[in-house]
């Protein structure tokens, strides 16, 4: 592969970072690989755009991994494990990854801005969530890993002596990490902090839609003291591209995922060859059960935010509403009002609330849903459509907030993720129907459940078949816990020492005296 001759020291040529201004006529940013400690073009020569789901601008020229791109990304990967990263006693480790997550809090506002350009989301949700989180995602797991505990037994031999019989927790190698474009800095970094605090190296490829984060993250490690190659970025695609060159790659030794299902089964089937291990972050259709004796306010505030944070682009949002009958309409009534109240606008603008959907293809497969819930027999409470905006945000994704009730419980509305900011609202009648409804789909990411009947709370919980329910809140979790979905929103679960179990491997070591 060639090395770049666009930039040594950053993704994007100093004139064009996405924390500046840059003027009119001035060379698109261009968004490179960063192998081996060094921001590198692709060998390759192919570049594509990224645009902004504000206003459809030119955001940045990405270039596309080969094939021998990937090859030198996890060749890079592999000889980290053996230098001196796989030399550094677990402190040092440790060290470096408080250092990684106090780095991007230094350069918050180049994330910030680098995110914000990607996604179009509001500056008050980027700032609250992607990027502290960010950087929180490095220190909890040194954290954690510097404080788990393993196994000891003290083993009685016939001799007498007796043995000694213990577990060794060691780095897994080189670890794939395949991240999607709704929360791109949390997300990759909710992978990249626990394998690098196990010791792995890995070979990042984000979404093709949101590519800046992870390569600014370059810089951050080289100034953190990560040794070269530990850290590793390609960009590009799914199929035929960087996605499939790393997922396929003999030299990677586990596949950490987070996406759509589908995209699952494919990474599932690569992995194959060669009985890589994987972790699997995936899709939903996530309820919310809202029962009469709940705080209503509490309810709406956070269906609100459940059904409509980031444009609806949450996996573990949610898109369908059973609400028990004497609340129904005043339910309906509120979380329409609340809405309508959400401000779609220019993220840095005072007053958004609400970004646009990532890009115009997206845009098309909600407002396809949008078409199919009317054709259904949908009513719709509110929304449907495309917002009136300014002629400079008129090239954006944006969408309305939408509602609908009466639809069919069989309907693809209904059964099937959309990932926007939409949901339907359905009447139930006792708790077994409202728990019935809710188990009713093939995914088991999240749930909420709204009730002040504390018994109610603990028994429909159990009985909802989700990775996390969430009683009177939403998107709450100590990063310690474990987290992940069941049936076909996941497999494994990532959070804490859950995470370990992924990220090392277990050696029995016993020792006979
Ligand atoms: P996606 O599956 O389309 O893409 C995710 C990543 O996989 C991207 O980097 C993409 O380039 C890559 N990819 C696509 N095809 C591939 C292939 N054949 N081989 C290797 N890599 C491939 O998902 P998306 O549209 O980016 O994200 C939205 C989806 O992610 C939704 O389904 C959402 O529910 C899910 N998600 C789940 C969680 C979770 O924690 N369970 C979190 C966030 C998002």
């Amino acid at each position: 592969m060639t090395t770049s001759t666009l930039s040594r020291t950053g993704p994007w040529p100093d004139a064009a970072r996405p924390d500046s201004a840059s003027a009119d006529g001035a060379a698109p940013k261009e968004i490179l690989h960063f192998i081996g400690g060094a921001y590198v073009a692709g060998g390759g020569g192919r570049r594509f755009e990224n645009r902004s789901p504000v206003d459809g601008s030119l955001v940045s020229l990405v270039h596309e991994a080969s094939r021998a791109d990937v090859d030198a990304a996890v060749a890079a990967a592999r000889a980290a494990l053996s230098g001196p990263w796989g030399r550094m006693t677990v402190q040092e480790r440790v060290d470096r990854l408080h250092k990684v997550a106090e780095g991007i809090l230094r350069r918050f506002d180049a994330f910030l801005a680098a995110e914000i350009a990607d996604t179009g989301k509001p500056q008050s949700l980027a700032s609250h969530i992607d990027i502290p989180r960010g950087a929180a995602n490095f220190a909890v797991f040194a954290d954690v890993v510097k404080n788990v505990p393993t196994e000891f037994f003290e083993l009685a031999t016939p001799d007498g002596a007796g043995a000694l019989n213990y577990a060794r927790r060691g780095p897994k190698g080189v670890i794939a990490v395949i991240s999607p474009w709704n929360l791109p800095l949390l997300l990759m970094t909710w992978k990249v902090g626990p394998a690098l605090a196990c010791g792995n190296t890995v070979v990042v490829k984000p979404s093709e839609e949101t590519p800046t984060t992870a390569a600014l993250l370059g810089e951050v490690m080289n100034e953190a003291g990560i040794p070269p190659g530990v850290y590793n970025v390609v960009h590009g695609f799914g199929p035929d591209s960087a996605g499939e060159f790393l997922t396929t790659h003999p030299g990677v030794d586990a596949i950490t995922f987070t996406g759509e299902t589908r995209t699952g089964e494919a990474i599932m089937k690569a992995a194959a060859t060669g009985v890589r291990a994987v972790s699997f972050e995936l899709g939903g259709k996530n309820p919310a059960v809202v029962f009469a004796d709940c705080d209503l306010d509490k309810a709406i505030e956070g269906t609100l935010r459940s059904a409509f944070a980031n444009c609806g682009q949450v996996c573990l949002g949610t898109e369908r509403i059973y609400v028990e009958r004497p609340i129904f309409d005043a339910f309906v009534a509120r979380l329409k009002a609340g809405a309508e109240a959400l401000v779609p606008g220019h993220p840095f603008a005072s007053g958004t609330s609400l970004g646009p959907l990532i890009s115009r293809e997206h845009r098309d497969k909600v407002l396809s849903y949008y078409a199919r819930a009317i054709a259904d027999g949908a009513t719709l409470v509110t929304g449907g459509g495309v917002p009136d905006m300014p002629a400079e945000l008129a090239g954006g994704s944006w969408v309305q907030p939408t509602i609908w009730t009466g639809l069919p419980d069989d309907s693809a509305v209904v059964r099937e993720e959309i990932f926007g900011p939409c949901c339907h609202i359905r009447p139930f009648d006792s708790e077994e129907e409202a728990v019935a409804l809710a188990n009713d789909t093939p995914y088991g990411l999240a749930a909420a459940v709204w009730t002040e009947n504390l018994g109610r709370a603990h028994r429909v919980a159990g009985r909802i078949g989700a990775g996390i329910v969430w009683v009177n809140s939403w998107f709450l979790r100590d990063l310690r816990t474990a987290f992940g979905g069941s049936k076909h929103s996941g497999i494994g679960r990532e959070g804490g020492v859950h995470s370990l179990e992924f990220y090392t491997e277990l050696k029995n070591i016993c020792v006979k005296l």
